[in-house]
């Protein structure tokens, strides 16, 4: 175990501030990436807020979040998928028990034990996870993705959260050449949803209150 830095919220009521947290030593299969950059998810600002306490509670010190683009420093010996100088990301999960139907069928986001990226119980620490306001992570392979070298670093970031988000309803529904999908709202996520579908080969159609979006 080491301590990172980190940025923190102490309370419901307090603006983040500079801390360190406990980051655990690379397992076997983990995989310890140095943060470039961490998109800000309106979920993180609830969160810290504690605006989700009847089924979330927030435990102070929080660290949120969850749209994490960096750099590999360290890969455990059963690593295989990354080695040190490789492009990483990480979203909302950190771990899932991976014997589940859920995880069984490549839907950990699903699983009644998915780990959370920050606030949820640290089986390795004791304590909660702690997100990607920090210079350091170490994560499960598992949940660890790979960032083409062709794009913008910062830019990508909110493809972790608010980018899945939109893709994966649409992969489910089956958005192709030939259907139309309709975006309501034109925020962080529909503006996504808007480039995502027409990515996609739809017809796109954007629902909004202003005629300036
Ligand atoms: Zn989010
Ligand atoms: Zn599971």
């Amino acid at each position: 175990m080491y301590k990172a830095k980190a940025y923190s919220a102490r309370s419901a009521t307090s603006p983040l501030a500079s801390t360190t947290v406990a980051r655990r030593d690379p397992n076997e299969r983990d995989v310890q990436i140095e943060i470039l950059f961490c998109g800000i998810c309106h979920s993180d600002l609830h969160q810290v807020r504690d605006e989700w306490k009847n089924v979330m509670p927030t435990v102070y010190p929080c660290v949120p979040g969850h749209e994490i683009v960096g750099r590999v420093s360290k890969v455990g010996s059963a690593v295989a998928k990354f080695k040190p100088g490789d492009l990483a990301a990480v979203g909302c999960m950190v771990d899932s028990d991976g014997t589940c139907p859920e995880c069984q069928a490549g839907l950990e986001q699903f699983c009644p034990n998915v780990t959370l990226t920050y606030n949820a119980p640290d089986k390795h620490l004791g304590s909660v996870t702690y997100g990607g306001y920090s210079e350091r992570v170490v994560v499960d392979e598992r949940f660890v993705l790979q960032v083409p070298s062709n794009l913008d670093l910062a830019g990508a970031a909110p493809l972790l959260c608010a980018g899945i988000t939109t893709y994966s309803p649409m992969r489910h529904w089956g958005v192709t050449k030939g259907k139309k999908a309709g975006v309501v709202g034109l925020g962080g996520l529909g503006h996504m949803g808007v480039k995502l579908a027409h990515a996609l080969g739809a017809h796109v159609v954007v629902f909004t209150t202003s005629t300036k979006k």
